[in-house]
């Protein structure tokens, strides 16, 4: 006896696209066949007639529970996985990756144990972190990555600048590049990969200072400060001294042409480079911050232009860029509006429930992205890259039943109501074609038509290795 069969739907495996019928036993998926040919009976049997099938979405990017360093005076926090998740649950994301900041003076493992601890039982959907290592770290701390490898953390998440100016409450994001070089070296030698927030420290702190003493301030200037030059000298750098280590990069929110053009001449030439870039920068520009609420479509580094948005449509579709995040920073619109100027606008994303509705939309039904294109970007890479495939991101014989519905036929515009998180959503009002309907969490369904059933206490830690062809060559 089966415990769920999905009949009638479109899956999307990773072989092909079509009409199967996919069988669950337990927390995963047994078999996926043509219709018709799996006679056993089933506990529960989902009609998926006309709705297309995919692996969960995987959201590789967010920073819930965190300090948000913009308005450090202030001490307050992102909200956490239990409220953030939820919509996760909706939005069709099964998995999400997180961040375990080390930073001078912290434990290793001990703050990865508190960190862990935070999630248990405090999630809807399943989760890991990236471990970031920030500041003027002691050089011993460096040893401990071999062994957080082998524990199921392979990805070290590094910053190649400060991300706000200093402040005496700010804690250090930046790790300076002998460091990072250490980082890479450990990182290689073991299997782990480098996750990089890569923009150029000099040229982004210096544009701060220019700005500061023209009297040119406002928010609106953020992409001055944070520009497409400097993401194309701090993408080089990486990339340079990543080819000497060995090492594997993933690099996160790639924002501008520059980003991806370096990842693509990277990858030309045979280097395990893959580009991350977040459905906010493929989706909005700078022009946005000059709107009522603008800032609310503020992340960093920031916004960029019409041909940036162009290039990673383009680097989606074509393949330089591997995977949508989200850099989910969740608060309430009151702390997203907080800020207005460059050095304090609140950063990050309210997005990881609108995700995978807005890649499909935007995507597969409005740039004709193959429906295999979509389950690559939205589930499939994060996993293969962040070392949770075949487990996650595919629709297989022995991989989790984590399972999601979309709704091709769905066309609304979005309003406050289709959102489960805050008191807003930067896609208030954005029109789409297509829609999540169902979300499966290993075997169970947690969201279903609006409505959800899942519990805190589904999310589970997973450990996570890499496959050794990521880390060779670009592999996805
Ligand atoms: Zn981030």
């Amino acid at each position: 006896m089966l415990d769920l069969l999905i009949r009638g739907g479109t899956v999307v495996t990773p072989h092909q696209t079509g009409q199967f019928d996919v069988a669950v036993s337990g927390e995963k998926i047994v078999a996926v066949a043509l219709p018709g040919t799996m006679t056993y009976e089933a506990l529960r049997v989902l009609d998926a007639r006309g709705k297309i099938v995919v692996p969960g979405g995987i959201e590789p990017h967010t920073h819930l529970a965190h300090f948000v360093a913009m308005h450090p005076e202030d001490n307050l926090y992102t909200m956490g996985p239990e409220e953030d998740t939820r919509g996760m649950a909706f939005g069709g994301t099964t998995t999400h990756i997180d961040f375990c900041f080390i930073r001078p003076g912290m434990d290793f493992w001990q703050t990865l144990e508190q960190r862990t601890a935070r999630w248990q039982g405090k999630s809807y959907v399943d989760y890991s972190f990236h471990i970031a290592l920030g500041g003027a770290l002691p050089l011993d701390i460096f040893d401990h990555i071999p062994e957080a490898i082998r524990r199921g953390f392979p990805s070290f998440k590094v910053f190649t600048v400060d991300v706000l100016p200093p402040h005496p409450k700010r804690p250090p994001y930046r790790l300076d590049f002998g460091r990072i070089q250490l980082a890479m070296e450990k990182v290689a030698a073991s299997g782990g990969i480098m996750v990089v927030h890569a923009e150029d420290h000099d040229l982004v702190h210096t544009m701060y200072e220019r700005l500061e003493q023209e009297g040119r301030t406002q928010g609106w200037n953020m992409p001055l400060a944070r520009s497409k030059t400097s993401e194309l000298l701090a993408f080089r750098r990486t990339v340079q001294l990543a080819e000497r280590m060995k090492a594997g990069v993933y690099f996160v929110h790639t924002s501008a042409r520059e980003g991806v053009e370096v990842v693509a001449e990277a990858r030309g030439r045979g280097l395990p480079v893959y580009a991350e870039t977040l459905h906010h920068y493929a989706t909005f520009d700078a022009e946005d911050y000059k709107k009522p609420r603008g800032y609310i479509y503020h992340t960093y580094p920031s916004l960029k232009y019409k041909e940036d948005r162009d290039a990673l449509w383009h680097g989606l579709l074509t393949g330089p860029v591997a995977t949508v995040g989200t850099d989910e920073f969740p608060t309430t619109l009151d702390v997203k509006l907080k800020g207005n100027t460059i050095s304090n606008v609140t950063g990050g994303n309210l997005g990881a429930e609108a995700r995978v509705g807005i890649v499909y939309s935007e995507g597969v039904a409005k740039r004709g992205m193959s429906l295999q294109r979509f389950v690559e970007v939205t589930s499939a890479n994060a996993a293969r890259i962040l070392g949770l495939y075949p487990r996650k991101g595919a629709i297989a014989a022995g991989s989790d039943a984590d399972i999601v519905l979309i709704d091709p036929a769905v066309r609304k515009t979005l309003t406050r109501d289709d959102f489960h998180v805050s008191d807003y959503s930067p896609w208030e009002g954005w029109t789409v074609e297509g829609w999540p309907v169902t979300t499966i969490l290993r075997g169970k369904v947690i969201a279903d038509q609006g409505r959800l059933h899942g519990s805190l206490s589904d999310g589970q830690l997973i450990p996570r290795q890499i496959d050794a062809r990521v880390l060779s060559q670009p592999a996805c």
